[in-house]
């Protein structure tokens, strides 16, 4: 999905999660959440409740911390604290243009439990066509900025939004231009595919070869499922997985060994039942990795332990040094 910039804001409050910020001038900043004013402000935005926390630490393998920030009214900070809160102790952000993957490069910077993935959306791409050339080279910057950015995404095929061959004929150049900065700065490829499998195999199959590969937001059936994993991707498996009518999609993790298993929330959208319809946000991917666990028949906390092995594989290795403190733990006891 695409979003404009926004940068964190500086309201904070005391006591309670600890994590850090960025003032307005990119520079660290720590803050302080007190979890028992973040519950009632979750009521009062309309925001979904905080879920039980679970058992082990996961990590949200996409998610938009900027638009989340502007759909929710919730700060950056609260946004983190709150996932933190209930086991969610690793981010990865994603960027989706340039002024996005700058922000996000700066935030994971500065927030170690968050690392940073950076792109130009294949809508991006299609929208603005005059600004790929500029668009790429911050990217391919952006790439080398250090160990917190760990991949080129969200890249790939929208043919959703458009039917357009030239368009189309614009997506892959620019889709192939990723996977090569994937390739040459061995960080992991994460693609967006909507209603395009075919053609995304067609560009990966044409392409150089990155060592890791990740299909957000997966979407195919059991099928294309297994064409993925015969070429070793991981596939993230979002709120949809909840959906009723998403029996395709279920059958699809069916398939999926358990090393190959990703989480993401792609907050703010795809909230996850029994919340869908509201505001995304990481902590609320909990609801997910319970359903999961249930579809897989494992237990939850062995859920939690091979997300979480899978999340350190498939973005390079671990992060952060548990600054975040999840909840139940003595700072939520404060
Ligand atoms: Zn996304």
């Amino acid at each position: 999905m695409v979003g404009k910039r926004r940068s964190p804001q500086q309201r904070s409050v005391a006591l309670g999660t600890t994590g850090h910020g960025l003032d307005r001038r990119g520079r660290l900043r720590p803050v302080t959440i007190d979890l028992n004013e973040l519950r009632p402000q979750l009521a009062a935005l309309k925001l979904p409740p905080l879920p039980q926390a679970l058992p082990s630490p996961v990590t949200d393998a996409h998610t938009h911390l900027d638009m989340v920030t502007e759909r929710s009214g919730l700060t950056v900070e609260q946004v983190v604290a709150a996932a933190a809160a209930v086991g969610v102790t690793r981010l990865v952000q994603v960027g989706c243009d340039e002024a996005s993957s700058i922000w996000a490069e700066q935030f994971a910077a500065a927030q170690p439990s968050v690392v940073a993935n950076v792109a130009l959306h294949p809508n991006e791409v299609g929208r603005y066509p005059e600004r790929v050339e500029q668009g790429l080279a911050t990217i391919e910057r952006l790439a080398q900025a250090g160990d917190h950015v760990r991949g080129i995404g969200e890249t790939g095929l929208d043919y959703y939004r458009t039917t357009d061959p030239a368009d189309q004929a614009r997506q892959k150049d620019a889709f192939a231009a990723h996977i090569e900065l994937a390739a040459a700065h061995d960080l992991t490829l994460v693609i967006h595919d909507r209603d395009a499998h075919d053609d995304v195999l067609d560009v990966l199959s044409g392409s150089a070869t990155p060592a890791r590969v990740v299909m957000h937001c997966f979407s195919g059936d059991a099928d294309f499922a297994r064409r993925c994993l015969e070429r070793g991707y991981w596939l993230s498996f979002p709120g949809t997985v909840t959906f009723k009518n998403n029996e395709s999609l279920r059958q699809a993790l069916a398939v999926t060994p358990a090393e190959r298993m990703l989480v993401e929330t792609d907050a703010p959208f795809l909230t996850p039942a029994p919340e869908r319809g509201k505001t995304n946000a990481s902590y609320l991917i909990p609801h997910t990795v319970r359903f999961m666990a249930e579809q897989l028949g494992w237990e939850l906390d062995r859920t939690c332990r091979q997300l979480q092995a899978n999340a350190e594989a498939a973005f390079g290795g671990p992060w952060g040094d548990d600054v975040l403190v999840p909840a139940g733990s003595r700072a939520s006891q404060a």
